[in-house]
């Protein structure tokens, strides 16, 4: 099996390997990413969980309550240097999705979808013949109109 790609955090305390392809390769937009990383968006590439292997160090674990859905995110870093390694979702259960600027070769993967497109930085340029999304890929119910009358 030579389908295989590694990275680690900057510090070089955690490692990791993946196997194949991601099923999704995602830029999100959302403000929470935005925040998280002190940038413009994030770049992630999801992988079946059995896909992922920590072959080096360990991950701390963050759990974020999402504020639209109020489903969880579980943020993984390096305890030592704070680099974001990757994250389980609520809603993608058995995915495992690696921050993909922590590869050793960020380039290997293709971009799918960019997600949560309202919240882009104004001068973020999408490349065409990629699919683009509003808000999150998984539909959203549409925010109920009296749900703002409600204490
Ligand atoms: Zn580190
Ligand atoms: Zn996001």
């Amino acid at each position: 099996m030579t389908d295989t790609h590694t990275g680690g955090c900057v510090c070089g305390t955690v490692r990791y390997r993946v196997h194949g392809q991601p099923t999704l390769g995602t830029v999100c937009h959302c403000t929470y990413c935005q925040r998280r990383l002190a940038s413009a968006f994030a770049v992630m590439a999801s992988f079946p969980e059995p896909a992922v292997e920590i072959t080096q160090g360990q991950l701390v674990e963050c759990e974020h309550r999402s504020d639209v859905s109020g489903r969880w995110l579980r943020m993984a870093f390096c305890g030592k240097c704070g680099t974001t390694l990757c994250h389980t979702a609520e809603i993608r259960p058995g995915i495992r999705t690696i921050a993909a600027g922590t590869f050793d070769d960020p380039r290997w993967f293709r971009i799918d979808r960019h997600i949560w497109v309202q919240s882009k930085l104004p001068w973020v340029t999408i490349p065409e013949g990629v699919a683009t999304y509003q808000q999150g890929f998984v539909a959203v119910p549409p925010a109920d109109p009296a749900g703002a009358a409600k204490a």
